[in-house]
């Protein structure tokens, strides 16, 4: 029986030299940060972040797949996508595509991070030698292209083909203006793939309507818990269970941290973390979506690069200081789950206003305008006025504001020209008893709209069918959309940022937040909630009808009416701003 011999032979020598092992383990012994100039940690070692392991094995199952991580920064969440490619261009080559906000981002993480950890694969270490097998955007590797790419480059997604798509950092990604959404985009690439292709998403939530948990709701929603080292009962590691003591100053006494068992009141000191860690579990609330979508999310509790000292005083300042904007960073960055306005923030909205000023004398921005657009808020004595000007990258700046008593004294702000230029479109409200004097001077004038809201259009906005002058707009949307311009997108870095100037006056500004938290009401403090505690909030009218007339002129303005014709708004508001934060969620996790 020579045959069934060489046969047997041929079987054991597979198994000796192509050992399946699972990728968590093979990055475990493959692995090394050596080539890395600033390692994150010593050695690829999981002990440390045991609750990656699951996710990097997933790379290794048959069919198709997609994988969601929301996770807080500093968990090791990129960790896993590379360990997870690493394997595949070893083990289970087929091309692959690397998606960051930015080309810029995508080619810097490429060369900082995932090539250092390539060259120490040994498996290809011979084909890295090929001349043009490394470079910054992509790597050829045999069978295996890789492709780092940023989200707006569309035309390159679109010519290529991928079984794994990784999306990383997808809440930073900019929409396309009118096309499709990007991870929509790529998904498509993994068409050929059907079968055997891998999805992965990769960030840290910002709201709720982000891409990132929008996905991890689709999915088989796991969630890390640890075990109790006194009584063994598990729970997940929210930061209600985390408690310590304050000294006569308010600030957290450190060495009284500790994390409390819900069962047994066992106090866990957090030199006790990384063996609860290792101890550890995902379980998934909906396991039968696993076949086909795994989705985890991780609070900051767990992770050995985040400190309890740090959680503990990051919670404090979220609640005690009443700042939207401190909330936001706890809701995202320890507790990974999109930011909610909470009750009782009034406090802390003149602060936040403040984050948007900027100094006009400093920043120049004469050579980026795009736009400028006046709205008004029609008084019985008068009018209130802004005007704003729109740049290339879709910053909006407050560039003057008043009072004008008069239509004749209206009519002369409008034709004030600043950086040379006059504004190009107004808008006005219909103004109550005044309709008939508002409506015949917008007739008179050119470029003029009346506003008025209507809650019951189907759409955001349209013109009114028996009076093209007049734009209907919902105006619990735009106040919503204001609402987060001013309270959520305080990240200047992002475009689109809403801009008041440093020496603003102080009448604009409380007006501005005489819209705040409705307290009497059930989940008042939701954007869409807020109501006015003044009569004089007559600029929040104006910059509201503001967002309602950029909005009609992103749609009706031709290319070249705009001054930058060159320009093409990437960050479109009205896909910027439908995000509405709202609450259910945080109640579940708090
Ligand atoms: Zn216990």
């Amino acid at each position: 029986m020579k045959l069934d011999n060489d046969f047997t032979l041929e079987l054991t020598e597979q198994w000796r030299f192509a050992p399946r092992l699972k990728p968590a383990e093979w990055a475990e012994r493959n692995l090394s940060f050596g080539y890395c100039k600033s390692p994150p940690v010593d050695k690829f070692d999981l002990k440390l972040t045991p609750y990656i392991r699951e996710p990097i094995d997933n790379f290794a199952l048959p069919g198709a797949l997609q994988m969601t991580l929301c996770f807080p920064p500093q968990s090791g969440k990129t960790l896993v996508w590379m360990a997870g490619r690493l394997w595949e261009i070893a083990n289970d080559p087929a091309p692959g595509i690397i998606v960051y906000s930015n080309d810029d981002m995508a080619k810097d993480m490429s060369t900082d991070r995932m090539i250092p950890l390539l060259k120490s694969v040994k498996q290809v270490k011979q084909e890295l030698r090929a001349p043009f097998a490394i470079r910054k955007d992509c790597y050829q590797l045999a069978e295996s292209m890789t492709w780092f790419t940023g989200s707006g480059s569309a035309a390159s997604l679109a010519s290529r083909s991928a079984r794994t798509v990784i999306a990383d950092e997808t809440d930073k990604w900019m929409p396309l203006a009118k096309e499709a959404d990007p991870l929509d985009l790529l998904r498509h690439r993994t068409k050929t793939y059907s079968k055997t292709k891998r999805v992965i998403v990769v960030c840290t939530p910002t709201v709720k309507t982000g891409v990132v948990w929008q996905e991890y709701l689709k999915g088989s929603m796991a969630e890390w818990y640890m075990p109790c080292l006194e009584c063994g009962h598990f729970q997940r590691p929210n930061t209600q269970f985390l408690q310590w003591e304050r000294d006569a100053t308010g600030d957290v006494i450190e060495n009284s941290i500790h994390f409390l068992c819900e069962k047994c009141g066992y106090k866990h000191d957090e030199k006790e973390k990384p063996k609860m860690n290792l101890q550890g579990k995902w379980i998934h609330k909906y396991p039968k979506r696993k076949a086909f979508h795994r989705s985890y999310h991780l609070t900051a509790l767990a992770s050995p690069f985040v400190s309890w000292p740090e959680i503990a005083r990051a919670k404090q300042a979220a609640s005690i200081e009443s700042s939207p904007e401190k909330q936001q960073d706890f809701d995202n960055a320890i507790l990974a789950i999109p930011f909610s306005p909470r009750r009782h923030i009034t406090s802390g909205l003149m602060s936040t206003l403040n984050k948007h000023k900027t100094d006009y004398e400093v920043v120049d921005i004469r050579d980026e305008l795009r736009g400028m657009f006046m709205a008004v808020d029609t008084q019985d004595n008068g009018f209130y006025w802004t005007i704003r000007a729109v740049l290339a990258n879709g910053d909006k700046h407050l560039i003057n504001h008043g009072f004008a008593d008069s239509f004749k004294a209206l009519t002369i702000q409008w034709n004030v020209e600043y950086y040379g230029k006059l504004p190009m479109l107004g808008i006005i409200d219909q103004g109550g008893h005044r309709t008939k004097e508002v409506s015949d001077w917008v007739s008179a004038m050119k470029h003029w709209w009346k506003y008025r809201g209507e809650s019951r259009i189907s759409i955001r906005q349209r013109l009114s069918r028996n009076d093209p002058l007049l734009i209907l707009a919902k105006p619990a949307l735009y106040k919503s959309d204001l609402l987060y311009y001013i309270y959520s997108a305080i990240d200047r870095t992002m475009p689109g940022y809403w801009y008041i100037p440093a020496n603003v006056d102080d009448d604009y500004c409380r007006q501005m937040i005489a819209i705040s938290p409705d307290m009497t009401k059930r989940d008042g403090h939701e954007y869409e909630k807020w109501i006015s505690h003044s009569k004089q909030d007559h600029y929040f009218d104006c910059e509201k009808m503001w967002l309602v007339l950029y909005e009609y002129a992103q749609e009706q303005l031709k290319h070249n009416e705009w001054w930058r014709p060159d320009v093409r708004v990437k960050v479109e508001p009205k896909q910027h701003v439908v995000r509405k934060p709202s609450v259910p969620m945080f109640d579940e996790y708090q």
